[in-house]
């Protein structure tokens, strides 16, 4: 299966700017792409003999003409151009597909990023080697063993960071301790609520920094546009955004490998994170916690495991019915955090219920999977391969 590894590197100076200009060509190339993209769909609209824009024709269109229009991209790896139109044809795919918006330009400072494909990097140890720069220091060693797939470059605050992908044999990690099936419902209150009875909780990060963020934020904006001052005050409050990230993302992967590693099966419940961000009210504890990045991370590392992460659909009430006699108590409110089920008399907490319902579905979909028919209420959702980072899973083949 893919996996990706993130680290942080450590360029000198002389690295730095070639990471600022490799970013800039990749950039412009991108825009250039979509710009073209956008002229030659039009032109095939009006005169059906052109043929409508793909990225391959884009790329080889570019190739001709970089050496007289733009020969400063000869400075950077071939790549950077090269995968940045690549990834402007996913987007297209994705848009197409319904899945996205209509892909927009990439801006300075916001999408600084560029990738190398697998036959133009090697990894030594701490370090990874990219064309026409050499060898860059890392702050630890790639911790897969495999082929690797890619590698791509990015900054965040004025850190530059690797993600590369690697192409894991399988099955590399011990099956989960335990081969029980168990429920885990998602809340505000705990992360967390395992059908055990045990609470588990997320980092609070944002919560906790709240307070530095609002203060960076008003230092920010009382700052002169276009002065010094502003700019790093910026770079102060950018820093501090991706130390919230690192710390939630942290907290998360602990999270997720304790699961993983002691059940076998875990049902979750198919949370609408972009539906309940929009209620304001919710949105920042929930973005704080994560929610999809908490399920991605299952689903890869239970896979990792042979293990399987049942969801449970949205619209089945798991916090209404009764775990023990199946009674749906409908007139729960949100705010009632115990109740006493009227069939059966048994004095409810209301998120351990919930997680114990998901367990039940969970058990009864596992064994019907087995069958080879899926469940009312839950769909599996194992041997999906999950690359972690979607713009990494390229074939890197081009001209
Ligand atoms: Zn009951």
């Amino acid at each position: 299966m893919l996996l990706a590894h993130q680290i942080r590197l450590d360029p000198n100076n002389v690295q730095r700017t070639y990471f600022a200009r490799a970013a800039g060509t990749a950039r412009f190339a991108y825009n250039w792409a979509l710009a073209e993209w956008g002229r030659q769909y039009a032109a095939s609209k009006a005169d059906p003999t052109l043929k409508p824009p793909n990225e391959a024709a884009l790329r080889r269109q570019l190739n001709s003409i970089k050496r007289e229009q733009f020969p400063w991209m000869l400075d950077v790896t071939k790549c950077a151009p090269q995968l940045a139109i690549m990834q402007l044809g996913r987007a297209f795919e994705n848009f197409l597909a319904r899945r996205a918006r209509y892909p927009t330009f990439r801006r300075k400072g916001i999408d600084d990023r560029f990738a190398i494909s697998n036959d133009q990097s090697e990894v030594d140890g701490h370090r990874i080697r990219i064309p026409k720069l050499g060898w860059v220091r890392m702050r630890e060693a790639l911790r897969f063993t495999g082929h690797i797939v890619s590698a791509s470059f990015s900054r965040k605050a004025d850190h530059w960071y690797v993600s590369i992908t690697v192409d894991c044999p399988d099955p590399p990690l011990p099956p989960a301790e335990n081969q029980g099936v168990v429920g885990m419902d998602l809340g505000i209150t705990h992360l967390a609520t395992l059908s055990t009875g045990e609470t588990l909780d997320g980092p609070k990060a944002l919560r906790l920094l709240l307070g530095s963020v609002r203060r960076l934020s008003r230092a920010l904006a009382r700052k002169v546009k276009g002065s010094r001052n502003r700019a790093k005050a910026k770079l102060r409050l950018a820093r501090l955004h991706e130390r919230i990230a690192h710390i939630r993302r942290n907290g998360l992967h602990q999270l997720t490998t304790n699961l993983t590693r002691r059940f076998h099966t875990i049902g979750i419940e198919d949370l609408n994170v972009s539906g309940m961000l929009r209620n304001h009210r919710l949105a920042r504890a929930i973005a704080d916690m994560g929610f999809g990045e908490l399920r991605r991370q299952l689903q890869y590392k239970a896979e990792r495991r042979g293990g399987q992460i049942v969801v449970v659909d949205r619209w089945c009430p798991s916090s209404k019915t009764c775990s023990g006699c199946g009674y749906v108590f409908a007139m729960l409110a949100l705010h009632q955090r115990r109740w006493t089920c009227p069939g059966c008399g048994v004095s409810h907490d209301r998120d351990v219920n919930a997680a114990m319902n998901l367990k039940n579905v969970a058990a009864s979909s596992a064994v019907i999977a087995c069958g080879g028919d899926g469940a009312g209420l839950a769909r599996k959702c194992e041997a999906k391969p999950a690359p972690a980072k979607q713009e990494s899973n390229s074939k890197v083949n081009y001209d």
